[in-house]
């Protein structure tokens, strides 16, 4: 179960021979979509040079409009295989269907995006896997849903779920979303899972980015979620929210000084 009256000690999930949890902090970097094998390439070797342990990109992406750029798909998952082998850094990526499970094979960690936190047959099978999953908060979610989202992944027998704060909805419009850094303290004290926080998507902002990590790193998070692109201005997804090279350099050396690395 993921409550922590269960299990009282902190859960650290395997990933690939990295641990997430039990007090390292890590951090989880890459574009918002896989675009390109150079692309993705480019950013991976950028952000381990920096020092980032686990590489992101989507391959299928929940867009709100149908017709904006959808993901390199398939194609997309063979392209962040080949970066995974350029650089050796573990992959993780996001999975709309559980039709596509058999594609995630040689995924590293799967992520179940905030649009799909509540799709429970999803999370039934992704519960039959033994694989790493990464939830997401849903936008509009309470934690103690979230928690039950977990609890689908985790009754059908896989226990490695990390869970992950990304912002929600409210009334405040100067961000893309509302962080809610007050719920990694609370999703700490209620569950032994680990907690990633995503200040990327949580504000859309590339300066938030430093110090919503600092305060995530003071308020007991296990990690970040960052995204990273080699040119944000072109990106196909998210580039007004990504950070270049250098702003993630800077805030993996802020994350350098005030915490430990795996
Ligand atoms: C993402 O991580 O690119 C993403 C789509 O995030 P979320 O599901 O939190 O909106
Ligand atoms: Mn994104």
């Amino acid at each position: 179960a993921a409550n922590r009256r269960f299990h009282p000690q902190d859960t650290v999930i395997d990933v690939a021979g990295r641990k997430i949890g039990g007090g390292a902090f890590s951090v989880i970097a890459g574009p918002c979509s896989v675009e390109s094998e150079e692309q993705i390439i480019c950013v991976a070797e950028a952000i381990k040079a920096s020092g980032a342990q686990f590489l992101r990109g989507g391959a299928f992406k929940p867009r709100t409009s149908p017709y904006a750029f959808q993901g390199l798909e398939a194609d997309g998952l063979k392209l962040l295989l080949e970066a995974k082998k350029a650089t050796g850094l573990p992959i993780v990526t996001e999975i709309m269907s559980q039709t596509h499970i058999d594609l995630f094979a040689d995924v590293d960690v799967i992520q179940v995006g905030a649009r799909n936190m509540q799709n429970f047959q999803l999370l039934k099978e992704l519960g039959h896997s033994k694989k790493p999953i990464l939830l997401k908060r849903g936008l509009a979610n309470t934690i103690e849903e979230l928690l039950m989202s977990a609890e689908y992944i985790m009754a059908g027998g896989n226990p490695n779920v990390i869970l992950c704060e990304r912002g929600i909805r409210t009334f405040e419009t100067s961000m893309r979303n509302t962080p809610d850094l007050a719920a990694i303290p609370m999703i700490k004290h209620q569950s032994h899972l680990p907690v990633v926080f995503d200040p990327s998507h949580a504000t859309g902002i590339p300066w938030m980015v430093e110090p919503l990590t600092k305060a995530a790193l003071a308020l007991g998070a296990d990690g970040v979620m960052i995204e990273v692109h080699n040119n944000p201005g072109a990106a196909l997804c998210d580039g007004a929210q990504s950070l270049n090279f250098e702003q993630f350099a800077q805030v993996m050396d802020t994350v350098k000084q005030r915490a430990p690395q795996e």
